[in-house]
């Protein structure tokens, strides 16, 4: 639940703006107005760390006017903007640096527009499959029991011949999702990570048992599955505590749930990030430490630091050995 909640005065002349400003004032949640979704001045917080956490607490409720879609190579052709950051605290989230100084929650409320021009998209492609991201700019979950767009996303892509859906999360509040028509053509994803790593970096996230017990609702759902490992952070005993991560995935699941798929990233970060992540978490202990890592000019033309190649070599061979020995039919769709 938000602190507080901002409309933009235009969303309110959409039913789900409408539903929205009722149900925040039922919960009597303070309710604020904005001109622009994307100049939002009344979050307050002095300094960046206060900044930060305050505008984690405040929801903005918009109307989206691009009609453009961003590019999101390589999990998929394009990104689905249906919201902006997450409540969660994560020390390492790139959106840090993305989302300014106060990087607040926002949902857009036009869904019908915005899967308007999916389809625009889809019929622009046919018949090739034209793929979706719902969490490039996000994480959609912990939004959705008040504002149903992965839902209406679900939805509208069961019903695509075209046309496929892909979104991750670390949050467990699936439960209305089981029950949507997807046929199919939403890809769930969990972000999992160790025991200690969730602990010590994943603020205000659920806990690993939590997440594998709602990916295996998910899997029983029928929704293809996958599970996102990042950031794999090397530190301590990593192989020991990566293991017991599959383990318990393997346990929760009870086996190898058809189409199951990894996605494996390790830890990288720009001097921009470092910089951020140091201002509003001081005393942080993630690695940061330029000296141990590559340096590699990224997609997007500034650079990150990498872990060495001959570490990627080690990750890359000890987590395909991990997939390959509790999850036999699983795909690795890649290690970066
Ligand atoms: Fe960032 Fe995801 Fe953590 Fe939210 S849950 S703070 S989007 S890494």
């Amino acid at each position: 639940m938000p602190k507080r909640v901002i409309f933009e005065k235009e969303a309110l002349q959409y039913p789900l703006g409408e539903k929205l400003f009722r149900y925040f004032q039922e919960q009597r949640v303070a309710i604020g107005y904005t001109s622009s979704h994307n100049r939002v001045t009344s979050i307050p917080g002095r300094t960046r760390a206060e900044g930060f956490v305050e505008g984690k607490r405040t929801l903005v409720v918009g109307v989206r006017r691009t009609k453009s879609f961003e590019t999101c190579r390589p999990s998929a052709h394009f990104q689905l903007p249906l919201a902006t950051s997450c409540p969660g605290r994560c020390e390492y989230c790139y959106l840090m640096t993305n989302l300014g100084r106060k990087p607040y929650v926002r949902i857009y409320v036009n869904v019908d527009e915005i899967l308007a021009g999916a389809r625009g998209y889809i019929e622009q492609k046919k018949p090739e499959v034209t793929v979706f991201e719902g969490a490039a700019t996000s994480d959609p979950v912990p939004v959705e029991p008040y504002a149903g767009l992965l839902a209406r996303a679900i939805a509208f892509f069961g019903a695509q011949e075209y046309g496929r859906f892909r979104f991750v999360t670390k949050f467990t509040d699936i439960d209305s999702l089981l029950e949507i028509p997807h046929q199919g053509h939403t890809r769930f994803r969990f972000s999992l990570n160790t025991e200690s790593i969730i602990r010590q970096y994943e603020h205000g996230t659920p806990v690993l048992a939590a997440r594998l017990s709602a990916a295996n609702k998910v899997a029983a759902a029928g929704y293809p599955l996958g599970f996102l490992v990042a950031p794999i952070i090397i530190s301590g005993d990593w192989r020991e505590d990566y293991r017991a991560m599959f383990e318990s995935a393997a346990a929760a699941l009870g086996g190898c749930p058809p189409g199951l798929t990894f996605e494996l990233i390790t830890h990288r970060f720009t001097r921009r990030a470092k910089g951020t992540i140091q201002e509003v978490y001081p005393g942080t202990s993630l690695d940061l430490d330029e000296e141990a890592r590559t340096f590699k000019y990224g997609q997007f033309g500034y650079g990150k630091y990498v872990y060495p190649a001959e570490l990627m070599q080690e990750i890359r061979d000890y987590f395909n050995s991990l997939v390959g020995e509790y999850f036999q039919e699983a795909k690795v769709e890649y290690l970066v």
